[in-house]
């Protein structure tokens, strides 16, 4: 029975947790336990058992690459494709919602999404429009303050000052922003959701609707909902709906973005008579690695609590190399890659998690060097980089005119003789009156307010708008992209630029056509203009780029958009303290305990090797550190890690290292001094010059390598 096979491959626990006849259910289980295998086996089971229609079903998960591969699996459970299903983020499925519904979000028909840049710039805009001074009242704290509000679900309008003068400042701040973007038809990442959760609430006829479609509402990683997630959920839920969300406490990592792990509590009280399923078997990690997770994050306090067992094999002890500095680390890591490519690995299968996006660059050139392929997730993202941004302006601007995002960025680029001073009189116009700074040029012109060299550069700048408008009319995706970037001058402008960085830049540019020659839509989105579904695709990815989707390529990302994922060998590189746990984690211990969930979520990505590194110099936007190694190196069990030593075939570094001669005057039996570890004596020495390593026997600390020229050891 087709029923059994997909309950075939799935412990007794599972098992419960697929086939559950309670409407709501909470799966609380630790990383590796297979949570994710559940929710997708559930929807499988539900569609087989007629439990309902693919179009039936709702579910959430965390990045649109996870979203595309539960469908995939979920099609392979079934041997068929799914039509009607909506898998996504939050972000996506809003942004389908509005589209579907914009007349009655109150929205226009060609609203637009605004990036973090996009709306620091507008926000920026709201503060110098009323007149207040941006070294008191930054863009970027009054960003965060509309963002936190609209994550609790909160308009200007329902926000109290108290008679705070900084907290009326804000709000005013906040309204002034809402209008402006509401007149230009921009919408935030927030305010996708908090749209769309309005829509919902304010729109019986079109809640019953919704709730009478969507009778499985599943959610997976519920540990990092916020607050107006959770809402959101609620509503659409309703009372008859099912409910299905699986979590863990353990990696919940994203509490500096609104997520409230307090949403597991929440969930259990409002659901008074929901089944708690708890899976307790790790199918990913080998003994060693679990073991070392375990105890790591034995150290946080106020856990659900979960035991995680597996019958698995102990496998490899855990690796630690504790690198000379940052691009000896890389070098390391990409050796090792090597071997275990030569040795039949795919390097798909290898994954270099770091902290912070700034450490991919050290990274990248290490691979670059030794021509691995590689793909970066996040951070530094495709559609993020300026010249995407610039042609998509464009193209947004010919789409709707009041883009006001999109009009600054293009004015003047390639430049055209617009100067800040008519920029000025546009802005302030467009406030006075209330217009789209399109609608307020248009006025100014109408009523000769310009000189007469700004009159010209813009209504030149207004007739390509015009005019490129004109030309996509009807036109493929892909030839629209090619006209907009053509017509923009952006090509002959990047020309002119020096090196390398100009030849790349239209690289780039030629790359974003083929990204719309290649852009398909979810099915689900095929309703909504193929153009309206680019950009929306465009603003929400986080981003192709590099190696294709499918390529053999080392997976690059930070911790943060590793979650959910597995890989046979990881690399956690940079265990240094004020990168890892992060600086700003050092006088909050709840932050500290973020951090070290953050760990675990990278320890337990690994299912066959982990490979811990430190760097005993780093260089990070611009300057050398010199950290001690991270805290948290200490908290796994000392005997699940192998120290890694290159003894006498140090490779030769091109990088810079102070010169000295020898061996920094120490000598074997030496007692040295050490201002973390203490006292020492001298046990081995390797290596010449700057490459001196020296290793010590710690009366406090246990046996150390140390690299010489950064250890500051004092002779005892
Ligand atoms: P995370 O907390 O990291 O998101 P998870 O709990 O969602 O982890 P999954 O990703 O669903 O865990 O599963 C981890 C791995 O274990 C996957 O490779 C999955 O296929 C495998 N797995 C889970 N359950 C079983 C099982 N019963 N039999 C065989 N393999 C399993
Ligand atoms: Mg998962």
């Amino acid at each position: 029975m087709q029923a059994n096979r997909i309950l075939d491959r799935l412990n007794r626990a599972q098992q419960t947790a697929v086939t559950t006849a309670t409407p709501q259910s909470l799966v609380l289980a630790g990383a590796g336990s297979g949570k994710t295998r559940v929710l997708v086996h559930r929807i499988a089971w539900c569609l087989e058992q007629g439990l309902a229609a693919p179009s039936g079903v709702l579910a959430v998960t965390f990045t649109n690459k996870a979203a595309a591969e539960m469908r995939g699996r979920i099609e392979d459970l079934l041997g068929r494709p799914l039509g009607g299903m909506w898998v996504g983020t939050f972000h996506g499925l809003c942004h389908r919602l509005l589209r579907s519904h914009w007349r009655e979000a109150g929205l226009p028909e060609q609203f637009q999404i605004m990036d973090n840049e996009d709306q620091q710039k507008a926000v920026r805009r709201a503060i110098r429009g009323l007149n207040l001074d941006e070294a008191h009242w930054p863009a970027k704290e009054a960003q965060w303050f509309i963002n936190a509000r609209k994550d609790e679900g909160k308009r200007p309008a329902a926000l109290r000052d108290e008679g705070d003068l900084g907290l009326k400042t804000m709000i005013d701040i906040y309204r002034a922003y809402e209008e402006a973007s509401q007149r230009a038809g921009l919408v935030d990442f927030g305010e996708l959701l908090l749209r769309s959760y309005e829509l919902w609430r304010d729109n019986a006829g079109l809640l019953r609707h919704y709730r009478e479609r969507f009778f499985q509402v599943l959610v997976d990683e519920f540990q990092d909902t916020n607050a107006l997630q959770y809402a959101w959920l609620r509503l659409i839920v309703g009372e008859q709906a099912n409910f299905f969300v699986v979590g863990d406490d353990d990696q919940s990592i994203y509490s500096w973005r609104g997520a409230q792990v307090e949403n597991m509590q929440r969930f259990r009280r409002d659901y008074p008579r929901h089944e708690l399923i708890r899976l307790e078997q790790n199918y990913r990690s080998t003994g060693t690695i679990l073991d070392a997770a375990n105890a790591l994050i034995a150290n946080n306090t106020g856990r659900l609590g979960k035991e995680l067992w597996t019958s698995g094999s102990r496998g490899e002890a855990i690796k630690l190399y504790a690198a000379y500095n940052d691009i000896d680390e890389a070098r390391f890591c990409v050796d090792r890659i090597r071997t275990l490519h030569a040795a039949g690995d795919r390097f798909a299968e290898c994954a270099m998690l770091y902290r912070v996006s700034a450490q991919s660059r050290v990274l990248e050139d290490a691979l670059r060097q030794a021509e691995v392929p590689y793909r970066v997730h996040g951070g530094f993202k495709f559609y993020e980089r300026a010249e995407i941004k610039d042609a998509l302006a464009y193209l947004r601007l010919a789409n709707h005119r009041g883009d006001d995002p999109a009009f600054e960025r293009v004015i003047n680029t390639p430049t055209r003789g617009v100067g800040n001073r008519t920029l000025d009189e546009i802005r302030n116009t467009a406030r006075l009156e209330r217009l789209s700074l399109w609608a307020a040029t248009e006025r100014l012109l109408a009523s000769r307010e310009f000189a007469a060299r700004a009159a010209t550069a813009v209504t030149g700048f207004m007739r390509l708008i015009d005019d490129l408008a004109a030309r996509i009319a009807g036109l493929g995706l892909d030839s629209v992209l090619e006209t907009v970037i053509e017509g923009s001058g952006l090509v002959a402008h990047f020309q002119k630029e020096k090196g390398d960085r100009g030849l790349d830049r239209i690289e780039n540019l030629s790359e974003l056509v083929t990204a719309a020659r290649d852009f398909e839509p979810d099915e689900n989105d095929v309703e909504m203009p193929l153009l309206a579904a680019f950009l929306g695709h465009a603003a929400l990815e986080a981003g192709a780029g590099q190696g294709g989707e499918f390529d053999d390529c080392v997976q690059l990302m930070t911790l943060h958009s590793a979650k959910g994922l597995e890989f046979q060998n990881v690399f956690l590189v940079g265990l240094e303290e004020g990168l890892f746990p992060h600086q700003r984690s050092s006088s909050d211990p709840s932050q500290l305990e973020e951090e070290r969930r953050l760990c675990y979520v990278g320890v337990t990505r690994a299912r066959h090797r982990l490979v811990l590194s430190y760097a005993e110099c780093r260089r990070l936007h611009g300057s050398d550190f010199y950290p001690q190694a991270s805290r948290f190196l200490r908290e796994f069990p000392s005997e699940l890690l192998e120290e890694v030593r290159l003894g006498g075939d140090i490779p030769s570094h091109s990088f810079a290292l102070p010169a000295e001669s020898s061996g920094y005057g120490l000598k074997l039996g030496q007692r040295v001094l050490h201002r973390t570890f203490g006292e020492g004596v001298v046990l081995h020495l390797e290596g010449r010059g700057a490459h001196t390593r020296v290793q010590v026997n710690f009366a406090g600390g246990g046996v150390k390598w140390l690299v010489a020229a950064y250890a500051g050891l004092e002779v005892a």
